[in-house]
């Protein structure tokens, strides 16, 4: 069966050779990915050693200065699992990126010149410090670069921008996406998506932006959520991906906190901001009153007057005893709702080097429909056929893995978006 991709990033795609042209072409930007390396270690990389190899300054490398390179770049399992690390990573291929049009024309060539799958879609997502007619520039080359490989008829390519999360960006970029797609009308754009570190990003700030999105809808909406828990209890970050799905995004990226069960959470403790903690036990108050008998209402109102008192930003919480059963009914409730019609991208090697686990498995045992994505191949050393190959040993029953292939297949962003401007239901 030919394999659809439907969760990767563009430029999470390049390899050596690409890297490579990439910094010969223009001086790269190293303070970014100095900065992010300093974050994570408190000490400066080697750079030297790039050119001291003569990387850089030759268009074919050898094997050897290869090494080299992906030494850079390719996540190390060996290092600790989290999302500073895998920042790192990309914020060096950020470093050598300009972003330039010819560069972006450049790349997706590139890249569809790779793909090994019948259908990919790709995401991208422009610095926030990019103007609006730099944001129109950059992806009309790209649409550019993307529409060329249509003449290419043995496979297929889309493009999904990722908006910044930052307010107002998202907001004028979304405009201006929509202003393409009426000048420019193209089958290229499909979608829009929210990526990268999601902290401090709760859904619900979206809300009547994700509204108006689904109104026009000329794009499928994309969320990448509860890829990790961050500075939240489990429960907040459960609560974020069931907001996000109530709010109507069509697909949901990794979700990872919904497999935070009982052997993962039980005599923990969690920080998160005080104000989470408010929405979270004002949230379980609404649901109580919507006939949640199951909520502990006393216990909550309890814990709302503590919370209101609480003079400082952020607050502990103990997952044990009363807490802990709460969590674990709320995550049922939740699970209860989202396997019903949720779509989830699931990516899991990415998931092991972030997380330092997959939940396809936890998928599995409660039968979510659920798809599959490479995320960043470059970066985590895999591809799509790999990546079902690991899914394949993660479950109990391969069926479940053939189902996700179709899944792949029957809601990739181009057809999910023919579904949605049909108006159908996407169950249906
Ligand atoms: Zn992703």
């Amino acid at each position: 069966m030919n394999l659809y991709e439907v969760h990767t990033h563009l430029y999470g795609c390049l390899d050596e050779d690409d890297l490579n042209w990439l910094g010969s072409r223009k001086p790269p930007r190293w303070e970014i990915y100095k900065n992010s390396f300093y974050k994570l270690h408190k000490a400066y990389p080697n750079i030297e050693f790039l050119y001291q190899n003569q990387i850089f300054q030759t268009p074919k490398l050898n094997e050897n200065q290869k090494n080299i390179l992906r030494s850079y770049y390719v996540f190390d399992s060996s290092k600790p699992k989290n999302f500073l690390h895998f920042q790192l990573c990309f914020d060096f291929i950020i470093a050598l990126s300009h972003t330039d049009p010819e560069e972006l024309k450049e790349i997706a060539l590139r890249v569809f010149h790779k793909q090994k799958e019948y259908y990919s879609e790709y995401r991208m997502m422009f610095s926030p410090k990019a103007s609006a007619n730099e944001f129109k520039e950059k992806t009309l080359a790209l649409i550019e670069g993307f529409k060329e490989t249509n003449k290419n008829p043995s496979k297929i390519s889309k493009l999904i921008i990722s908006l910044n999360r930052e307010y107002p960006n998202y907001e004028w970029q979304y405009q201006i996406l929509k202003e393409i797609q009426k000048e420019f009308p193209n089958d290229i754009l499909v979608g829009i998506d929210f990526a990268g570190n999601e902290e401090n990003d709760s859904p619900i700030n979206k809300f009547d932006f994700i509204e108006t999105v689904k109104k026009d809808k000329q794009f499928v909406l994309l969320y990448h959520v509860g890829e990790i828990l961050g500075n939240k209890t489990p429960a907040s970050a459960v609560r974020w991906i069931l907001w996000a799905h109530q709010m109507g995004v069509h697909r949901i990226g990794h979700a990872v906190a919904l497999a935070y069960d009982e052997t993962k959470v039980a005599n923990q403790t969690y920080i998160e901001h005080t104000k989470e903690r408010l929405d979270h036990l004002m949230f379980l108050e609404q649901l109580y009153e919507i006939e949640n008998q199951w909520i502990p209402i006393d216990y909550v109102k309890q814990e709302i007057e503590r919370v209101k008192n609480h003079s400082q930003e952020t607050i502990e919480i103990f997952y044990k005893e009363k807490e802990l059963k709460l969590y674990l009914d709320f995550l049922n409730f939740c699970v209860e709702k989202l396997k019903r019609s949720a779509i989830i991208e699931s990516c899991p090697t990415s998931n092991l080097a972030i997380s330092g686990f997959s939940p396809l498995p936890f998928f599995e045992k409660h039968q979510f429909c659920v798809c599959l994505g490479a995320d960043d191949p470059s970066i985590f050393n895999t591809s799509l056929e790999k990546e079902f190959q690991i899914a394949k040993n993660m479950v109990e029953n391969p069926s479940y893995i053939e189902q996700i292939k179709k899944n792949n297949q029957a809601f990739c962003s181009m057809n999910l978006l023919k579904m949605i401007q049909n108006k159908k239901s996407i169950d249906s």
